[in-house]
């Protein structure tokens, strides 16, 4: 995929691997001002006359909500496509052809799809930009942004961070993304809580030790939880395995309340969400809990500025 290299005008974004730290530096800085434009009540024009397809193949309703509030509050017009059921698809339409058709009537196609690789499939043929929102166990990348982008604003930094991702490390995502975005930045160490069946693939390994990034593969979050900067909590993806590896590993790494409160003072739990039952609700009023708070608003605003920074010049 073609790398941001300061423009991002009219390219797809497949992958964080397209990204360097001036790039994301840009983004956050796109997002920063919108983030007060809207505090203070400013109605945005920036994507006025623009439309974006929201071409979801899996369920999803906060990415599909932040990509619509994000083009919406940018004076965009969004075509909202997530029933697939309803779709051209079940009478057997390839994903090529739905690209094309949608990208006659918009500007820009926000896919997600359960196979991975998917986005990057679709940039190939299609006449507009794709923005990931998720290619089955491939990557996330404005989640990753978001997540980043949160850390920025909550420790005030990128760097120096020890981060616990904790989960299904090996189908989810978010991760993914998240690793290799933070491997741009200098003293990253990366605790990897995670089973034996779903560890962080390879390839990811591989490059983000390469990059310099340490990594430790732990199997429980207590001796670890009070040195961390960040805990980075996920969901196991039940619907990418088989039930008998979901039984084995849906109970192996619970974050409550006690355990949370263990955190150094200037720490924050974080979560891409849905959450299932990895996480007690009695973290959510930990002061360190920012997934509520602050990263669902977070993605609208590095959306916006991602949308904005594609679509507009
Ligand atoms: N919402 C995130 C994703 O689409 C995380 C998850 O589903 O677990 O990957």
């Amino acid at each position: 995929m073609k790398k941001i290299n300061g423009n991002f005008y009219q390219k797809s974004i497949v992958s964080i691997d397209q990204f360097d730290a001036h790039d994301i530096e840009k983004v956050f800085d796109v997002a920063d001002s919108y983030k007060k434009g809207l505090e203070k009540g400013t109605v945005f024009h920036d994507l006025e006359g623009k439309l974006l397809t929201a071409l979801f193949y899996e369920p999803s309703s906060r990415t599909f909500g932040s990509f619509t509030a994000a083009t919406q509050r940018l004076g965009g017009g969004i075509i909202p496509i997530q029933g697939v059921q309803f779709s051209s698809v079940v009478k057997g339409e390839t994903l090529e052809d739905t690209i094309r058709v949608f990208a006659s009537y918009s500007d820009a196609i926000a896919l997600r799809h359960p196979e991975e690789g998917a986005s990057k499939h679709a940039a190939e043929v299609s006449p507009v930009p794709i923005i990931n929102a998720g290619d089955g166990v491939g990557e996330h990348p404005t989640q990753a942004l978001l997540d980043l982008y949160t850390i920025k604003e909550r420790l005030g930094r990128t760097e120096h961070l020890s981060i616990a991702m904790v989960g299904d490390l090996k189908y989810g995502r978010t991760v993914h993304s998240l690793s290799k975005l933070l491997s741009l930045y200098k003293n990253i160490v990366m605790y990897f809580v995670c089973p034996k069946t779903s560890q962080m693939p390879q390839d990811i390994v591989n490059l983000i030790k390469k990059r310099g990034v340490k990594i430790e593969i732990v199997s429980s979050i207590q001796p670890i939880i009070d040195k961390m900067d960040v805990l980075y909590m996920t969901r196991v993806q039940k619907e990418r395995m088989d039930k008998k590896l979901y039984e084995s590993i849906k109970d192996l790494f619970i974050l409550n309340g006690r355990m949370a409160g263990r955190m150094k003072k200037k720490s924050i739990i974080m979560h891409p969400l849905p959450r299932i039952h990895e996480m007690t609700t009695d973290v959510d009023s930990n002061p360190r809990a920012v997934y509520f708070t602050h990263e669902v608003k977070n993605g609208m605003y590095v959306r916006m500025a991602l949308l904005k920074l594609v679509l507009a010049k």
